[in-house]
């Protein structure tokens, strides 16, 4: 493989922090004349090593793991209650989560935003995050590599919050999270486990807009939810 389609390769993958210079040539990026991408100080400014979700938010936000930060006007990080009980997982932020800077503002987030009242939660207690904090162009599906470089963020926001129950907001949360290829519609409402999380996976809001008859499953899957929520408050 030649230089340009190793860091074509490398780009691709979103691997942007890498000293590609060196890993052609041996040389270090910045002898082949060509400045070297600012490097977090150990520990210093690692998204991961911060201890609490504002100061995570606060170091992804100019984050150029991946291609979508291309296109993106901002980084959708996360939104809600730092200790909340019930984690929601959408798939990626659209236009208008793009813009706003929050997930599940569109008229997906608002349907969820009626959802949530008729189990007893307010938006603000839950936390609300995606698979992917930047919004791919054309609202198109977030891509393996994508998401893989996106998830180690959702995974320690979920580690920090430490919910009792993480809701899996359509088959593209499921897929990345669970590792689940099957339609939705044949395991949507059947709780798993992750991490030692209770899991649920259920239709995502979108598609609800789109199918208001699954709008019955749905309901079916979140008084599963204020169950499973009313049983863990008993145990407290
Ligand atoms: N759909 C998602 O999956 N996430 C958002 O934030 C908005 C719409």
């Amino acid at each position: 493989m030649n230089r340009r389609d190793l860091l074509k390769y490398l780009d691709d993958l979103g691997w942007r922090d890498v000293d590609t210079a060196a890993a052609t040539t041996g040389r270090p990026a910045r002898a082949a004349g060509k400045p070297a991408p600012p490097r977090a100080a150990a520990g210093g400014e690692d998204p991961l090593a911060a201890g609490d979700l504002a100061e995570m938010g606060r170091r992804l936000a100019d984050c150029r793991r991946c291609r979508l930060c291309q296109g993106r006007t901002q980084v959708v990080f996360g939104v809600g209650h730092p200790k909340a009980h019930v984690v929601f997982v959408g798939e990626g932020p659209g236009a208008d989560e793009d813009r706003i800077g929050e997930p599940f503002v569109g008229r997906a987030g608002q349907l969820l935003n009626v959802m949530l009242p008729s189990i007893g939660l307010r938006r603000e207690d839950v936390y609300i995050a995606n698979i992917v904090k930047c919004r791919p162009p054309g609202n198109r599906d977030p891509q393996p590599d994508e998401a893989a470089a996106c998830l180690p963020f959702l995974k320690r926001q979920i580690e920090l919050i430490d919910p009792e129950v993480i809701v899996l907001l359509g088959r593209i949360a499921a897929r990345f999270l669970l590792g689940t290829t099957a339609p939705i519609s044949t395991y949507r409402g059947r709780w798993t486990v992750w991490h030692g999380h209770s899991v649920l996976p259920t239709y995502h809001t979108a598609y609800l807009l789109r199918n208001p008859a699954a709008k019955r499953e749905s309901w079916a899957d979140l008084k599963q939810l204020k169950k499973r929520l009313t049983q863990e408050e008993g145990k407290g």
